[in-house]
Protein backbone atom coordinates (compact mmCIF):
# COMPACT_ATOMS: atom_id res chain seq x y z
CA UNK A 1 0.00 0.00 0.00
CA UNK A 2 1.66 3.85 -1.13
CA UNK A 3 2.53 5.11 2.12
CA UNK A 4 0.70 8.12 0.90
CA UNK A 5 -2.62 6.49 1.65
CA UNK A 6 -1.35 5.24 4.92
CA UNK A 7 -0.76 8.70 6.00
CA UNK A 8 -4.49 9.82 5.19
CA UNK A 9 -5.92 7.18 6.88
CA UNK A 10 -4.22 7.49 9.66
CA UNK A 11 -4.98 11.37 10.25
CA UNK A 12 -8.53 9.33 11.50
CA UNK A 13 -6.38 8.70 14.57
CA UNK A 14 -6.91 10.92 17.62
CA UNK A 15 -3.61 11.77 19.88
CA UNK A 16 -4.25 10.31 22.87
CA UNK A 17 -3.11 12.98 25.34
CA UNK A 18 -5.36 15.77 23.52
CA UNK A 19 -7.51 14.40 21.12
CA UNK A 20 -6.08 15.90 18.09
CA UNK A 21 -6.51 14.36 15.26
CA UNK A 22 -2.94 14.13 13.22
CA UNK A 23 -2.08 16.09 10.55
CA UNK A 24 -0.48 13.97 7.71
CA UNK A 25 2.93 16.29 7.66
CA UNK A 26 3.01 15.35 11.19
CA UNK A 27 2.68 11.42 10.35
CA UNK A 28 5.89 9.66 9.24
CA UNK A 29 5.88 5.81 8.05
CA UNK A 30 8.67 3.79 9.41
CA UNK A 31 7.62 0.31 7.89
CA UNK A 32 5.22 -2.41 8.33
CA UNK A 33 4.81 -6.50 8.29
CA UNK A 34 1.93 -7.00 6.08
CA UNK A 35 -1.06 -5.17 7.11
CA UNK A 36 0.86 -3.80 10.56
CA UNK A 37 1.89 -0.56 10.10
CA UNK A 38 4.66 1.38 12.42
CA UNK A 39 4.51 5.07 12.20
CA UNK A 40 5.85 7.76 14.43
CA UNK A 41 3.31 10.83 14.91
CA UNK A 42 3.67 14.27 16.50
CA UNK A 43 0.43 15.91 17.96
CA UNK A 44 0.06 19.63 15.77
CA UNK A 45 -1.73 20.65 19.52
CA UNK A 46 0.14 19.22 22.16
CA UNK A 47 3.42 18.43 20.44
CA UNK A 48 3.47 14.63 22.17
CA UNK A 49 5.51 12.38 19.99
CA UNK A 50 3.94 8.86 19.83
CA UNK A 51 4.63 5.58 18.09
CA UNK A 52 1.47 3.96 16.27
CA UNK A 53 1.31 0.46 15.78
CA UNK A 54 -1.94 0.10 13.63
CA UNK A 55 -3.62 -2.50 11.33
CA UNK A 56 -4.44 -0.53 8.19
CA UNK A 57 -6.31 -1.99 5.15
CA UNK A 58 -7.53 0.09 2.62
CA UNK A 59 -11.19 -0.99 2.69
CA UNK A 60 -11.65 0.47 6.40
CA UNK A 61 -10.30 2.57 9.07
CA UNK A 62 -7.25 1.50 10.61
CA UNK A 63 -7.09 -0.09 13.84
CA UNK A 64 -4.45 1.11 16.22
CA UNK A 65 -2.97 -1.87 18.42
CA UNK A 66 -1.20 0.70 20.59
CA UNK A 67 0.31 4.05 20.57
CA UNK A 68 2.90 4.49 22.96
CA UNK A 69 4.65 7.63 24.11
CA UNK A 70 8.25 8.45 23.68
CA UNK A 71 8.05 8.30 27.71
CA UNK A 72 5.84 5.49 27.61
CA UNK A 73 8.25 4.05 25.75
CA UNK A 74 11.38 4.49 27.79
CA UNK A 75 9.55 2.87 30.76
CA UNK A 76 8.81 -0.47 28.65
CA UNK A 77 12.20 -0.50 27.53
CA UNK A 78 13.83 0.53 30.93
CA UNK A 79 11.02 -2.47 32.58
CA UNK A 80 12.01 -4.65 29.95
CA UNK A 81 8.72 -7.11 30.80
CA UNK A 82 5.84 -6.39 29.59
CA UNK A 83 2.22 -7.43 30.12
CA UNK A 84 -0.11 -6.47 27.44
CA UNK A 85 0.35 -8.71 25.04
CA UNK A 86 -0.03 -6.33 22.14
CA UNK A 87 2.78 -4.80 23.27
CA UNK A 88 5.40 -7.49 23.64
CA UNK A 89 4.13 -8.14 19.93
CA UNK A 90 5.49 -4.77 18.98
CA UNK A 91 8.36 -5.27 21.12
CA UNK A 92 8.94 -8.00 19.16
CA UNK A 93 8.74 -6.88 16.25
CA UNK A 94 10.87 -4.13 17.10
CA UNK A 95 13.61 -6.31 17.91
CA UNK A 96 13.62 -7.58 14.69
CA UNK A 97 13.45 -4.32 13.35
CA UNK A 98 16.78 -3.98 12.53
CA UNK A 99 16.89 -1.97 15.43
CA UNK A 100 16.89 1.12 13.60
CA UNK A 101 13.23 2.02 15.34
CA UNK A 102 14.86 2.45 18.53
CA UNK A 103 17.71 4.47 17.43
CA UNK A 104 14.91 6.69 15.91
CA UNK A 105 14.07 7.63 19.37
CA UNK A 106 17.10 7.87 20.79
CA UNK A 107 18.05 10.85 18.75
CA UNK A 108 17.79 14.19 20.53
ZN1 LIG B 1 -2.06 16.03 21.47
Amino acid sequence: MEENLIKRLMTSIKCGVCGQRYDVDNIDVLGHREDLWFLRVVCLSCHTQALVAAVVKEDRLPEVITDLTEAELDRFRDVGVLTADDVLDMHNFLKDFDGGFFRLFSQK
